[in-house]
């Protein structure tokens, strides 16, 4: 099986590729929306940011695989009708292998041949008991294989600085990540976090124990209060007491709270890439304002 994509202006058909070629990488992560307004929504980010030529932009897996005909959607029109290299998530939640298999052989029929393979959550309690499909898999782990199985597929997987919440400790964790680079994922994207050490720990853990995998970080400039709190709380992030304090003051004011989310991503994405992170990944919410202001921020 081929790589689909070319190489276009400044990207390169995979993430494997981009980031064998040493450039810092800039990308988006979107969510399929349910309704009308949210596909405006998206579509509307989607043209706003494509100008800035990412590397790459990726389509998250409804929770649970709820909404899995979306995420496919969108995915096969970014790479039909855009000039965007899309990841396509996929999760084993609630999909049997056969089903795993169909999903995985949409995105090489549309062209996607950019995979990020996660376990996914239960659905429901993101934090309920994690329950296997009887005729499915266990961990990302075996996804990463699966998927690796069926096709010439560049494969990425998660990764958590500030722990994985069913995780007993942070060298553990590492070791699970390190599980799926050796599976044949190559490489990691993070789930979102606030402290540039806690990445820079990871990093280090990960190469003790031997692998050298690029682990981009996950960055979502907070633009509401609350939602990056349930967020934050759902997801295992540590959420800073300064900085919910700081967001708290001006929580009434949306113009303020996106200048202080913008000013603190901004930040962290400075001394993350400063410290050698290979590029950044944004969280976007389907938005692009917050995102353009740190992108320009640093580009300035
Ligand atoms: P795994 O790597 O399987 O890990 C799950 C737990 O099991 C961890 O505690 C891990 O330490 C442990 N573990 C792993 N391997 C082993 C092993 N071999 N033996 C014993 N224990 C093991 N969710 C969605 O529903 N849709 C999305 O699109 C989505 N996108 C995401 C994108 C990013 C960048 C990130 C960081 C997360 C995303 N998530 C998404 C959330 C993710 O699905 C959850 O965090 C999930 O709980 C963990 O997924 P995982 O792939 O890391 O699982």
């Amino acid at each position: 099986m081929t790589v689909v994509r070319g190489v276009l202006g400044s990207r390169a058909s995979t993430v494997r590729d981009f980031l064998a070629s040493g450039r810092t990488s800039f990308s988006f992560e979107f969510f399929a929306p349910k309704t009308p307004a949210g596909e405006r929504h998206l579509w509307t980010a989607i043209r706003e940011l494509e100008p800035l030529h990412p590397s790459f932009v990726s389509v998250t897996y409804g929770a649970g695989g709820s909404n899995r005909k979306g995420t496919i959607g969108v995915t096969e029109r970014i790479a039909a009708d855009t000039t965007l290299t899309p990841i396509g998530h996929l999760t084993a939640v609630n999909h049997s292998v056969s089903e795993l298999r169909q999903v995985i052989g949409s995105y090489a029929g549309a062209g996607v041949h950019n995979v990020l393979a996660l376990r996914g959550d239960p659905p429901g309690d993101p934090r309920g008991t994690w329950v296997a499909h009887p005729q499915g898999l266990r961990y990302a782990e075996d996804l990463v294989r699966l998927v690796r199985s069926l096709g010439d597929f560049c494969v990425g997987v998660a990764a958590f600085p500030d722990l994985h919440p069913r995780s007993p400790d942070l060298d553990t964790d590492a070791r699970h990540l390190v599980g799926k680079l050796a599976a044949g994922a190559d490489y990691a994207i993070t789930q979102f976090f606030f402290d540039a050490d806690a990445y820079f720990r990871l990093v280090e853990r990960v190469r003790r124990l031997g692998c050298e995998a690029p682990i981009i970080p996950g960055v979502m400039p907070v633009t509401n209060v609350a939602q990056i709190e349930r967020m934050a709380q759902l997801s295992g992030a540590a959420f800073p007491a300064d900085l919910a304090e700081r967001l708290h003051e001006v929580a009434d004011d949306p113009v303020a709270v996106r200048a202080i989310g913008v000013a603190v991503a901004t930040d962290l994405c400075e001394k993350l890439l400063a410290g050698g992170a290979p590029g950044i990944h944004f969280i976007t919410l389907n938005r692009s304002t917050a995102t353009r202001e740190v992108f320009r921020a640093l580009s300035g």
